[in-house]
Order: C-alpha cells, then sequence, then structure tokens
C-alpha cells in the first residue's frame, strides 16, 4: 500500500478526471490525500480520499484566464499555498505526488519532499507540434507588454519561488505545461492531435469518466427524447445572449434541450421556450449518456466525455487551446465548429440539423467512442501510477490488472 498525495487547482475540468483514479486507487487500498480547495471538498471526501485544505485560501482561479493572466495566478496561488502544503505533506508522507500540468506547487513539493511525482494532464499534451498556450513565444511576450502588472506579478512571484524553494523541475514560463517522468493524458491516441510525437512518458489513459455522486437538483425525469444539450464550461463566462440564441435554435429540434448555464444566472436568459431546461450546472455525462448533440465550448473535458458517450457536437471555441480542440473535432468528422460572431439561430439551427441527419458525424463519433473506451481510463491511470510508485522503489502492492501497456 502506498500512500499518494493529489495537488490541483480549482477547476472542474482539472479535478473531475483525477476523482475516479483517486477513487480506483482507495479502492486498491492505497492511503490517499488530496488538495484542491474548500469548494471540492465535498466530492472529493465521496472518493474516500483525505481532504487536506489550503489553509483557509480557497485557491479562487479567477476566469476566463489569458496566458499571461494565468500564469501570474498560479505563480502567486504557488507562493501563498507552499507553506501549508509542504508542512501537511511533511506529515502525510507520500510515496508519490500526482499533481495537474498546471499547478506549479506540485513539482516544488515533490522535489523539496524528494518524492516522484507524475503529472496529469486534463487538457491535451503539449510538444513542438501540439504548441502550449504558454510556450515561450512573440505572442506571449506581445500579450505580456499589453499586462505589464501581471506581466510583473508572475516575475516577482517567480522570483519569490525561486528564492525559498528548490524549482528546478518547474518550467520558466511554460507554467501550462508541467511535465514529469510520467505523464497522463485523459484522451485518447486516436483524439489527440499528434499523439505519435510524444514519447513514452506519456500515457493516453482516455476519459476518466467515474461515477459521481447523485445529483437531486437534476430533474432527469423530464428529458424527452431526442436530448439535445447546451454547455460552454463553467470558467468561461459566455453570457445570456449567446446561451439563449443557443437554446431558440435548438428548440424545435428536440424534445428537451438542456441548457447548463454556468457562470450565468438561468434567469437571465429570460422566458424559454417549454422543452429548455437550463440550470446553472447539469450532471454532465449522465446528460451525454441520453443526448444525441451537443453544443460545446471545445474544453477536453467536455469533449472527452462527448466522446466517450460517442455525440457529435458543434463546438464555439471561447478561448484557451479550446480552437485546437475544434479543429481536432472537425478533423475527424465528428462535429462541426463556428466562431462566437457568427453564431445566430438560423445558422446554429442550420449546423445542428446537419449534425442531426447525416449519418457521418455519428459514425466518426461512435469509431471515437470506441477508441475513448479502450484507452483503459481510470484503471489504466491508476495501473501506471502504481507501476511507477514501484519503479521508484517506494512500497505499493499490485493493483488487479497489471498487463503492461503502451502510451
Ligand atoms: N460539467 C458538469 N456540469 C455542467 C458543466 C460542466 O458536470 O453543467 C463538468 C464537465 O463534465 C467537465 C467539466 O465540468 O468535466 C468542464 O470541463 P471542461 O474542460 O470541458 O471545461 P471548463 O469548464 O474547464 O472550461
Amino acid at each position: 500500500m502506498s500512500t499518494i498525495a493529489f495537488l490541483n487547482i480549482a477547476m472542474h475540468g482539472h479535478i473531475n478526471p483525477t476523482l475516479p483514479v483517486v477513487s480506483e486507487l482507495v479502492r486498491r487500498g492505497h492511503s490517499v490525500t488530496y488538495h484542491a480547495g474548500h469548494a471540492y471538498a465535498e466530492e472529493i471526501a465521496a472518493t474516500g480520499a483525505r481532504v487536506l485544505d489550503y489553509r483557509g485560501d480557497d485557491v479562487p482561479m479567477a476566469g476566463p484566464p489569458t496566458p499571461v493572466t494565468l500564469m501570474e495566478q498560479l505563480a502567486r496561488i504557488a507562493v501563498r499555498v507552499l507553506p501549508a502544503v509542504l508542512a501537511e505533506l511533511r506529515e502525510a508522507r507520500p510515496d508519490l505526488i500526482v499533481h495537474d500540468s498546471l499547478c506549479p506547487w506540485g513539482p516544488v513539493a515533490a522535489r523539496e519532499l524528494d518524492v516522484p511525482a507524475a503529472s496529469s494532464f486534463t487538457t491535451f499534451a503539449f510538444n513542438r507540434h501540439v504548441p502550449s498556450p504558454t510556450r515561450g513565444s512573440w505572442r506571449l511576450l506581445a500579450a505580456a507588454a499589453v499586462l505589464p502588472r501581471h506581466a510583473g506579478g508572475y516575475l516577482k512571484s517567480r522570483w519569490q519561488l525561486r528564492r525559498r524553494y528548490d524549482t528546478g523541475a518547474v518550467p520558466l514560463i511554460d507554467l501550462a505545461n508541467i511535465r514529469q517522468p510520467l505523464n497522463l493524458v485523459y484522451t485518447s491516441r486516436a483524439l489527440h492531435p499528434e499523439a505519435g510525437s510524444f514519447d513514452q512518458s506519456y500515457c493516453f489513459v482516455g476519459p476518466s469518466v467515474g461515477a459521481r455522486p447523485p445529483d437531486s437538483s437534476f430533474p432527469a425525469d423530464r428529458l424527452r427524447d431526442p436530448v439535445l444539450y447546451v454547455s460552454m464550461g463553467t470558467v468561461f463566462g459566455v453570457g445570456p445572449r449567446l446561451l439563449r440564441t443557443l437554446a431558440d435554435a435548438l428548440a424545435p429540434l428536440g424534445g428537451t434541450v438542456v441548457v447548463s448555464t454556468g457562470q450565468t444566472d438561468p434567469a437571465a436568459l429570460g422566458p424559454l421556450p417549454a422543452n429548455v431546461l437550463a440550470q446553472r450546472f447539469v450532471p454532465q455525462p449522465d446528460v451525454l449518456a441520453r443526448a444525441t448533440l451537443f453544443i460545446t465550448h471545445g474544453g477536453v473535458n467536455s469533449v472527452n466525455e462527448a466522446m466517450y458517450a460517442g455525440v457529435p457536437m458543434l463546438v464555439v471555441p471561447q478561448g484557451a487551446d479550446q480552437t485546437l480542440v475544434a479543429t481536432r473535432i472537425t478533423e475527424l468528422g465528428a462535429g462541426l465548429s463556428i466562431r462566437t460572431e457568427e453564431v445566430g439561430v438560423e445558422v446554429v439551427r442550420a449546423l445542428a440539423r446537419r449534425l442531426l441527419d447525416e449519418p457521418r458525424f455519428r459514425a466518426a463519433a461512435n469509431t471515437l467512442r470506441e477508441a475513448q473506451r479502450q484507452a483503459g481510463g481510470y484503471r489504466r491511470a491508476a495501473d501506471e501510477l502504481e507501476r511507477y510508485v514501484r519503479q521508484s522503489g517506494r512500497p505499493t502492492r499490485p493493483g488487479p490488472t497489471e498487463e503492461p501497456a503502451q502510451g
């Protein structure tokens, strides 16, 4: 049995895929601690992990992030939380640290405690062929020049980190791309762009979708087929107008149109057609299991979950790596994409009709569904973590599935 410490940022998309992995590790007899912030304590506790907090800090991630604001925020949070994180982990004495690929306090803690670390990529993984949003580039430099306060804040926090800790495992610039000798990527090789260009340290384990705690706020009994689903994710506040347009576009095509409004108050959408169900948050994997069409911002988790369910998509990218995701989905034939400026009731309805009526979209989505399921998901992730701990000479006991798997 090992003790495994998870360290994460406070974003649904970065936490969700880790939860089934944690449940599986706990089920296999490992002891798991998890740092992510108050807001997630309940769902993390439900996995059987011991929730450790950032000592009162909820590690807020003000969105929507741009590369420069994100880097500044991450470096600043690292300075703030590391004293408490290190104190708690010194007590917990983990054999392995698993941190998000955007979580700079993870590699610092691993070095300070001399513990092996694995990185958890809930975005796509990045390299020369798949550029990270925070890679050093003229574009990033230009963005920093127009945000001098954030750029200066980043440099200041980076300097503080370097003065206090061993930051040798933290990239100087590319904070959205923190790698380790083991990198778990929660998508399949088939869905990931340029998967063949990543070395053996990258394990494409596929979507990590497990049972979530039941959500009694969602009236599942009201759903009528065909179920059409709209979500622009939890980070990018797209506002009521866009959501309302999407709802109006889909209403005549659907039995029920489910709209997850995220940061927007559902009431701000105004009186909706009778078959539209709008809520801030819905049990997405359950809704996707019923849906025949998904309009999404192209967050990697949402796309992964949709492809796990074989649901064709209309992608409306809002930022981050979502344009890359939209391109990949259209390339694979599992959906279409449209820019926010082009969104209107008629144009979206026409695209939705094509996605519903042309069988090639569903066929491509079904092919990806197979690949997503065969990648192994949370069980494969747990296998890889156990193997890694064992290779590092730390204590563990074999998990139930011990077939060596290829990245
Ligand atoms: N999600 C959910 N219900 C909602 C909206 C989102 O369960 O109503 C979950 C979704 O299943 C996914 C995550 O929140 O796991 C969103 O992650 P993604 O990377 O797609 O987008 P982000 O919110 O980070 O932009």
